[in-house]
């Protein structure tokens, strides 16, 4: 177990969810979340919600609240709203296997974060409005500036490349499915901005990746599915990944 004492908001909400998806929820601790920076991830288990904690990397209590929360709800889409997880054949690299995960990543977070903030969580953290301010000035420098700072979050060069296209869906996605202050929607319109004028190789996949979420109700789980397929494709990366629903155990139609 962890060693923090929740509020009662978070353990109001870590109740409700252990609730309506029937799964204990379980802290673990590791160093290595795949990228720097990350305080705490989750990790798919069949029968428990587990939360992977970070030690080593200290914030406010208020947004390692908000993380919990935020993972929780990961395990909330999987089980109660009958949202796609990975399957994998046999000897899948591992690295390949992260960078899938990156990819249901920025499809799950859309709508995980929609959910917590519904549930009267900040949809991001103290550090994201500063952190985008410092991603502007970075991509006023050009592509190269941008590749070398978001190379300090891993070496992995694809990684790097799905990093920075996460960055900027991350940003849209506040746009577009929430109300902000105007002082925050100005700057996340600005990074959306800077991004498409400074980052063209990465805009081009980007803006793909907005069209493929566009079309669809990613709130839904069948639609959820699909846009993460597609996204998977148009990255070249769908060929070693099976999408199937957790709940019903089954293989989605093919598409
Ligand atoms: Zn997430």
């Amino acid at each position: 177990m962890t060693s923090f004492d929740f509020s009662p908001e978070l353990n109001r909400y870590l109740e409700k969810i252990q609730a309506e998806t029937g799964r204990e929820i379980t802290f673990q601790e590791n160093t290595n979340l795949g990228i720097k920076g990350i305080t705490a991830a989750y990790q798919y288990h069949p029968q428990k919600l587990i939360i992977i904690l970070n030690p080593e990397y200290h914030r406010a209590k208020e947004d390692v609240e908000r993380s919990i929360a935020h993972e929780a709800t990961h395990g909330y889409i999987l089980y109660k709203m009958g949202f796609c997880r990975s399957k994998y054949g046999e000897g899948v690299p591992s690295d390949y296997k992260r960078d899938v995960q990156i990819i249901f990543t920025i499809v799950e977070d859309l709508v995980v974060n929609k959910i917590i903030a519904d549930h009267g969580f900040a949809p991001f953290g103290h550090e994201y409005l500063p952190t985008l301010r410092k991603e502007i000035r970075v991509a006023q420098e050009g592509e190269e500036a941008g590749e070398a700072f978001y190379h300090q979050f891993t070496e992995n060069l694809h990684r790097e490349a799905l990093l920075m296209v996460s960055r900027y869906i991350i940003a849209w996605g506040f746009l577009r499915y929430y109300t902000l202050k105007n002082e925050e929607e100005e700057l996340i319109r600005e990074f959306t901005q800077v991004f498409g004028k400074y980052y063209p190789d990465y805009y081009q996949y980007a803006a793909q990746v907005v069209e493929i979420i566009q079309e669809k109700d990613i709130f839904k789980s069948d639609d959820e599915c699909r846009a993460i397929q597609e996204i998977l494709r148009l990255f070249k990366m769908d060929a070693n990944v099976e999408l199937v629903k957790t709940n019903q155990s089954q293989r989605i139609p093919s598409l």
